[in-house]
């Protein structure tokens, strides 16, 4: 501990794993490995301190999982059997019209080894290695491709919504690349919406606020993802090239919880609105929260109320049997 204190003025972290030794008969090689595994687990999870981790099964099982995801990804993203990873559309719901005006494009991976992987598990693990470029460029292709469909069964106002990491925005050439696939693939950029989370802007935000805007000037929407839950100066949100503001659904959920007049999601809505932004609420579950949405203001709500993320069939097919229309 001694160790700790000093290198925490230098800000270097550090990692113990320790393994419990029994009285059976141990395989030397074995126990090698796994020190290996778990000393890195241990770096891993400190940040600036010493992180100490115990070996255990549950933690070899995980870590082991990681791996295999990790490898699933460094194929995909060399192009072997791309098929693994595809795109479901969650519908995107006009409060004012009661119509759908988009869908939100969310990646699924079917692996191998461990069937259906949730984003929240193989998107840090992409975002890590840098693999979310390869991949990112897969899911807009995909995604464009759907809203290009969207436009032959004849849904000419229905827009897409595409999840981009920072990882990717930031790369030097993602807008020129960008612009040049949503041309070539002749879809209207005004149905084109970016999705970016709130977080980003903690670093960096006058380059990203740049990045935005030469989106917007190809005619690309950009929503902020999560809002209220990361970095957001009020001060500076005026400034910021967005269009459309994604209230996060713990703002949504407290909507169960509290008295109405105690939540300060209306307060949000209108604030909002004020600085020019379109408002949309995502994880409705409830018809309460639909109800205080639309009392409130709200522009569109996106949740399980409305339909979980579908299948781009599925998707195709619930349009046909729901009102449509309505520029995003
Ligand atoms: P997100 O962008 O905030 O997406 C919303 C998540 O909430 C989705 O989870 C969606 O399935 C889920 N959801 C929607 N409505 C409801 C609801 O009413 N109740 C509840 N409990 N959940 C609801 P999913 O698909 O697991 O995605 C998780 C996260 O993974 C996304 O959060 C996003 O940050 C990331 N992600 C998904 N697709 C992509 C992608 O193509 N690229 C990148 N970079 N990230 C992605
Ligand atoms: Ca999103
Ligand atoms: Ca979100």
């Amino acid at each position: 501990y001694d160790l700790e204190a000093l290198l925490a003025i230098e800000r270097i972290g550090g990692g113990i794993g320790v393994i419990e030794l029994n009285n059976e008969l141990t395989d030397v090689h074995q126990l090698q490995k796994n020190l290996i595994i778990i000393s890195e687990e241990a770096t891993n999870i400190s940040n600036n301190d010493i992180g100490i981790c115990f070996f255990s099964e549950e933690i070899q099982t995980r870590i082991i999982r990681k791996e295999a995801v990790t490898r699933e990804l460094t194929q995909i993203a060399n192009g072997e059997r791309v098929d693994r990873l595809f795109l479901q559309y969650q519908p995107i719901i006009d409060l004012q019209s009661n119509q759908i005006s988009g869908f939100e494009a969310l990646v699924r991976l079917n692996s191998d080894s461990f069937g259906r992987i949730p984003p929240l598990e193989f998107i840090p693990i992409a975002e890590k290695t840098k693999f979310i470029i390869p991949l990112g460029y897969h899911i807009i292709h995909q995604a464009l491709q759907f809203l290009k469909k969207l436009r032959e069964y004849g849904y000419p106002d229905v827009a897409v919504s595409i999840n981009i990491s920072a990882i990717q925005l930031l790369k030097a050439d993602f807008v020129p690349n960008f612009c040049k696939i949503v041309e070539e693939s002749k879809v209207d950029p005004e149905s084109i919406v970016l999705e970016l989370t709130e977080s980003i802007f903690a670093s960096n935000y006058q380059e990203i606020n740049q990045i935005l805007r030469e989106l917007q000037e190809c005619g690309i929407k950009i929503a902020i993802d999560d809002f209220g839950t990361g970095y957001s100066s009020l001060a500076r949100e005026r400034e910021l090239n967005v269009n459309c503001m994604k209230i996060d659904k713990a703002f949504i959920d407290k909507l169960m919880v509290l008295e109405w007049d105690k939540t300060i999601t209306g307060d949000i809505i209108s604030m909002g609105h004020k600085l020019g932004h379109c408002i949309l609420a995502e994880g409705v579950e409830h018809d309460k929260q639909r109800r205080y949405l639309q009392t409130h203001g709200c522009d569109k709500i996106q949740g399980y109320l409305i339909s979980k993320p579908l299948d781009e069939s599925a998707a195709i097919e619930f349009l046909a049997k729901h009102p449509h229309g309505q520029e995003n």
